[in-house]
């Protein structure tokens, strides 16, 4: 298992030698980035979600547990008392948080997994989690984005405006990310998006554990 210790009460994080690889992603609300994270789950099983819980109300289709954990203002704040999330966030108007116990199981059992949260959140992960991969997800412009949310159709006129208002803000936090990918074309987005995820595992301390046989018969320590 990892030398992975987590400080079970508060969002700090004692070791950072971990197996598996956390990727961050972030973007501006309609950017695409749940579609590029379905996608690539889609053709990568071994890359896992994390289900955020939010107080947000659920849109249409979406499932208790499979896109989010939609949870009361109540339980939300004694989730934050007990130390549950490794870090929370405000994000239009909303609460949503990462669940410690769900990332600690993950990367400390050697799996990969993909956190879709906002630019604060990756922030706070990066802080706890050196070793972390974040990508900023850019739209190809702020014309384009608004067709994206007018199209999604999930959200209010009103909701859409104060998304668009932050997605001027947020593009700039990108520098603060290790990797960019500007979602013009899908299927390249998901493609550059692919390549982040396999550079990591190609990585000599991944090889080294993958390829272990390889390793040992080469004499490579
Ligand atoms: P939902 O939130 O589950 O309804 O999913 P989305 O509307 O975000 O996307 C539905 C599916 O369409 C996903 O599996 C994406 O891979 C795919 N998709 C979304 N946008 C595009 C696009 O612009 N081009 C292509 N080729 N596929 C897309
Ligand atoms: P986010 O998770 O960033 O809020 P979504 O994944 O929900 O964004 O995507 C917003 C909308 O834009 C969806 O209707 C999706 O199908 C669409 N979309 C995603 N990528 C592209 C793209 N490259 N070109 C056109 N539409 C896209
Ligand atoms: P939406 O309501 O469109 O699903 O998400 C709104 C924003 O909240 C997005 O930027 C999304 O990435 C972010 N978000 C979702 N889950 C989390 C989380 O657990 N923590 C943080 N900090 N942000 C999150």
């Amino acid at each position: 298992m990892s030398a992975l210790l987590l400080n079970p009460k508060r969002s700090s994080v004692i070791g950072m030698d971990y197996p598996g690889n956390l990727f961050v992603v972030a973007a501006p609300s309609g950017t695409g980035k749940s579609s590029l994270v379905k996608a690539l789950m889609e053709v990568d099983s071994g890359v896992a979600p994390s289900v955020s819980h939010t107080t947000r109300a659920p849109r249409g289709q979406e499932m208790h547990g499979r896109e989010y954990f939609f949870v009361q203002n109540s339980e939300f704040d004694a989730m934050v008392a007990a130390g549950d999330f490794l870090e929370w966030a405000h994000v239009h108007g909303n609460r949503y948080g990462t669940s410690r116990q769900t990332i600690e199981q993950r990367i400390g059992g050697g799996g990969d997994i993909v956190l879709e949260i906002d630019w604060q959140g990756a922030l706070q992960i990066k802080r706890l989690f050196p070793n972390a991969i974040l990508v900023f997800v850019l739209p190809p412009s702020l014309e384009e984005l608004r067709a994206r949310l007018l199209r999604r159709g999930e959200d209010s006129p009103e909701v859409i405006e104060l998304r668009l208002n932050n997605a001027r803000l947020e593009v700039a936090q990108a520098s603060s990310f290790d990797f960019v990918i500007i979602n013009e074309i899908f299927e390249r987005a998901l493609f550059d998006l692919k390549a982040i995820v396999h550079a990591q595992r190609l990585k000599f301390s991944a090889q080294k554990t993958l390829r272990a046989d390889t390793f040992k018969a080469l004499n490579i320590t």
